[in-house]
């Protein structure tokens, strides 16, 4: 049984191959390296003890796909690949929407044709916006996202509802809150392209002494310590819920499935927590400033994980701690690369 993981190369879809692999799925990536690095491939095969396919190529090429889908009997997609950059999406939104939307349509039309069911998407707690309770469960009204990176989601969700209705096909919607750490072994992680957008990655490169401060973004919000608040969940978890929902489709005797989980810790932690766990995890000083807030941020957003704990029998294990401790040992291991 072979499961197409599209961006497996990435940060998510990287530590979800090794999963896949580790429960015994055959594993077909296609991801055009246009934000990860062939390296990650080898790592892949040294963690996990065995081979994925991988096909480097964009999946706007729809002919390509189509070669993929009638060499491998494939059963299932997980679908990474997706430009993610929020600040990006606003003044390349043409772009967004073509990389987000035109290659998850592809793939569906090749789904529709061969009759294949068993889709998981990634979404993000991004299609809640600012929810007026917390903690954030899936009932919570969904507002239209203000950044066109949001857009893509939702409207991503949209199509696979569509989807799965109109010719009865089984898909998960995976709302992923603020995914953090890296592989224990060291040779897994994010790979921030130029200056680092997300938190973790900019206050790693700080304690690294590659950017002289972090600028926490606003210490004027409504929480305890002034600090935006964010659920943190650890990436291998993460990648343990992909195969979850995967199996939870897979066993579903229904027809039509139409399966949508936050996938968070349920616990929020402010910017200055994650700052000082980091610190005490790693025991090293992450020098910082605090400046104006950044525009579009939320005051805060923790999940509600209870519907996957139940259907899927998963829940997030690691602590905040824990995953900025293998954050680091990434770091080091990306720093001893370079030399
Ligand atoms: N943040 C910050 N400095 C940074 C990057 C992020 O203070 O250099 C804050 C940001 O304002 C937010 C939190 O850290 O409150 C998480 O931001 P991130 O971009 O990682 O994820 P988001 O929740 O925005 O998707």
């Amino acid at each position: 049984m072979a499961i197409l993981v599209t961006g497996g190369l990435g940060y998510i879809g990287s530590h979800t191959v090794v999963e896949l692999l580790n429960n015994g799925f055959d594993v077909v990536i296609v991801d055009d390296l246009s934000n990860s690095e062939k390296f990650i491939l080898k790592n892949i095969e040294e963690v996990a003890g065995k081979k994925p396919v991988f096909y480097p190529f964009d999946l706007k090429r729809r002919e390509l796909l189509t070669q993929v889908f009638d060499a491998h009997q494939i059963d299932g997609c997980i679908n990474f690949a997706a430009s993610k950059a929020v600040g990006e999406s606003q003044v390349k939104p043409i772009d967004y929407y073509e990389n987000n939307l035109f290659t998850l349509i592809n793939i569906l039309q090749e789904f529709k044709e061969r009759g294949i069911s068993n889709f998981i998407f990634s979404s993000s707690c991004t299609v809640y916006g600012q929810a007026e309770k917390m903690p954030i469960d899936e009932n919570t009204p969904l507002k239209m996202p203000e950044s066109v990176y949001g857009k893509t989601k939702q409207m991503g969700e949209e199509i696979l509802i569509d989807f799965a209705k109109a010719y009865n096909r089984k898909i998960s919607l995976l709302r992923y809150f603020n995914p953090i750490g890296a592989h224990p072994s060291g040779k897994l992680g994010e790979l921030p392209l130029g200056i680092p957008n997300n938190l973790i990655p900019y206050v790693t490169q700080t304690a690294a002494g590659i950017r002289e401060k972090l600028s926490i973004w606003g210490d004027d919000y409504d929480t305890e310590d002034g600090t935006a608040v964010r659920d943190y969940i650890y990436v291998v978890d993460l990648a343990k819920a992909h195969v979850s929902a995967l199996k939870n489709l897979l066993h579903s005797n229904e027809e039509t499935v139409i399966d949508i989980f936050n996938l968070g810790t349920g616990k929020g932690s402010s910017v200055l927590e994650v700052v000082k766990a980091f610190e005490t995890a790693n025991d090293v000083k992450v020098p910082y400033q605090i400046c104006a807030r950044r525009e579009g941020d939320i005051t805060i957003a923790y999940a509600n994980a209870d519907k996957a704990e139940k259907e899927l029998h998963w829940k997030s294990e690691t602590s905040l701690e824990e995953s900025l401790r293998t954050v680091w040992k990434w770091q080091q291991y990306l720093d001893s690369r370079a030399v």
